[in-house]
């Protein structure tokens, strides 16, 4: 069972090498683009257990994670990385669509 966590992620896809494990442990929040990079789909399907295992288990460290406003991981003190890289993926949305996107 999923609870309501409000936890908010974003892949810098400058470390992204496309590897998993995230779409393999979190399948829902996280897939591969047609660039073979990760982007982020809906974190709330996904446990806090699971954003954070595919977060840790990142071979270069490229998923970060913030609940309101405060980053939790990799570093507790800020989510600037993250409201970097939500804002980067809203200005090149044609950049982060899921493999298989098409508009309609
Ligand atoms: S685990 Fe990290 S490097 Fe691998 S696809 Fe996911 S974000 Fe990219």
């Amino acid at each position: 069972m999923v609870h309501k966590h409000g936890i908010e992620a974003a892949v810098d896809r400058s470390l992204c090498v496309g590897s998993g494990p995230c779409f393999v442990l979190a399948a829902r929040a996280f897939q591969l683009d047609d660039d073979m990079k990760a982007v982020v789909l809906d974190t709330s399907t996904e446990s806090e257990e699971s954003l954070l295992s595919a977060a840790q288990e990142c071979p270069t460290q490229a998923i970060y994670l913030a609940l309101g406003g405060k980053g939790v991981y990799p570093c507790s003190e800020t989510s600037a990385p993250l409201q970097r890289e939500q804002e980067r993926a809203a200005s090149t949305d044609h950049q982060t669509r899921p493999r298989g996107f098409r508009h309609a």
